[in-house]
């Protein structure tokens, strides 16, 4: 297993995409999850059910960062990702607060509307200004029906081929729906800061081998967004070569996020 092979040189996978909770019992569980999956760096961000809204409105958003600042100071394996509302106005000056704490991104952007140019531009500047990647929700659904306001690849496509210097993360290929229209999308798209997280909860087979034989390798990164068996049972089963699972569970994240 790499992930145990890498706690026997002494250092552990990162994962870009974890949610926390308001519920400090489900952290502790979280904790020893990370730790028994040997993960030295985990990028939290608020677990967006908490929030009660697929649209919350700046005070709830406020809160649920603040829940993510005091786990980042309370807990060395944890890093700040500020969560926002596009909808909302007053979450940009949020985010840069959030920012000068340390937070280390942007994100998750979660479903309350699709990234359209007009709303994402802001914090593309502030991604720009303070060098730090978005991570944004991404599906493609096939079954039970689709959803209008969720972002699928081909709006991280226009995002990442208007700006090419923001590293955007689309998050989770196994976070439900069509992943191999996600893969096919990556590769037409062929944005070099377009990123893809490999979490969720989806288990088809092939899905990291062709994500390696179709994207480019240093543009995965692991993510569990918290689903840690069948997020690293994904890599370890992977019939793929194992220095690049090592790329995927720490050099390619530590390339996009600052790990410090
Ligand atoms: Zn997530």
């Amino acid at each position: 297993m790499i992930f145990e092979h890498l706690r026997g040189k002494g250092v552990g996978i990162v994962d870009v995409h974890v949610h926390t909770f308001y519920n400090d019992d489900l952290n502790k569980a979280l904790l020893k999850a990370i730790d028994k999956f040997n993960v030295e760096r985990a990028f939290i961000s608020v677990y967006p059910f908490d929030l009660g809204s697929m649209n919350p409105d700046h005070e709830s958003v406020a809160r649920g960062n603040r829940k993510i600042l005091e786990l980042a100071r309370r807990y060395s394996v944890f890093r700040g990702v500020v969560f926002v509302n596009l909808l909302n106005s007053m979450d940009l000056y949020m985010a840069e607060k959030f920012l000068k704490e340390g937070f280390r991104g942007i994100g998750e952007i979660y479903r309350s509307v699709k990234p359209r140019i007009k709303l994402i531009e802001p914090y593309i500047e502030l991604a720009k200004q303070y060098d730090v990647p978005l991570l944004i929700h991404i599906a493609h659904r096939i079954y039970p029906r689709s959803r209008p306001r969720e972002a699928d690849i081909g709006d991280l496509c226009r995002i990442t081929r208007r700006w090419q210097r923001i590293r955007v993360i689309a998050a989770h290929i196994g976070g439900g729906g069509d992943w191999e229209n996600t893969v096919e999308m990556l590769r037409l798209c062929g944005a070099r800061n377009l990123y893809i997280d490999t979490g969720g909860s989806v288990g088809d087979s092939y899905m990291i081998e062709d994500l390696v034989k179709h994207y480019y390798k240093e543009n995965i990164l692991f993510g569990s967004d918290n689903i840690y068996t069948t997020s690293i049972a994904r890599i370890e089963g992977a019939d793929i070569d194992p220095n690049t699972k090592i790329m995927i569970y720490r050099d390619n994240p530590c390339k996009v996020f600052s790990c410090d």
